[in-house]
């Protein structure tokens, strides 16, 4: 079963989004150098449609995006909330940080408008390093996905 540990309102993790990061444990990836190893744990409070409906009645009004932050344990059972707030909330678009190389191929990566990807290297940093191994991509109007991680990079003057 998905359980959460805790949940934030972000502005950076999903570029021109408000975002109710949703910190999922139970982390399976074993990421060296990883920065949360408390999600390793299988600690917190079932994620569900439950769970969902009360973040969305309490964050609603200031979010645009939903992300699922891990998850890797159950590909199967973020899709299903994903499918589940794009049927009831179609307003919000749903973002997945996954810690794998790759989705798994048996996943509707059309559930997400957002995905990204790549384990956590500590030498080759997070998103905002341009060195980075992570990905984030965005689907597009075609159901295509494009890598937009260069929009974590700060563009330096000359
Ligand atoms: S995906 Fe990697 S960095 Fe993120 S919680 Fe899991 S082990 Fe840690």
């Amino acid at each position: 079963m998905l359980k959460y540990v805790n949940t934030g309102v972000v502005f950076q993790e999903i570029p021109d989004e408000v975002t109710l990061a949703i910190n999922i444990s139970g982390c399976p990836c074993r990421c060296p150098g990883c920065h949360s190893q408390y999600l390793w744990e299988d600690i917190g409070l079932p994620l569900n449609t439950e769970a969902l409906d009360d973040f969305i009645e309490r964050f609603g009004n200031d979010i645009t995006c939903l992300a699922f932050m891990g998850g890797d344990a159950d590909p199967k059972g973020v899709c299903m909330l994903a499918e589940y707030i794009h049927v009831t909330y179609p307003q919000f678009k749903v973002a997945w940080y996954s810690g794998r190389l790759r989705l798994p191929s048996n996943i509707k990566k059309t559930d997400f408008d957002y995905v990204k990807i790549g384990p956590y290297i500590r030498h080759l940093g997070p998103l905002k390093s341009p060195t980075t191994n992570q990905r984030l991509y965005r689907q597009t109007e075609d159901g295509n996905f494009e890598d937009i991680t260069y929009r974590f990079w700060r563009k330096v003057a000359l």
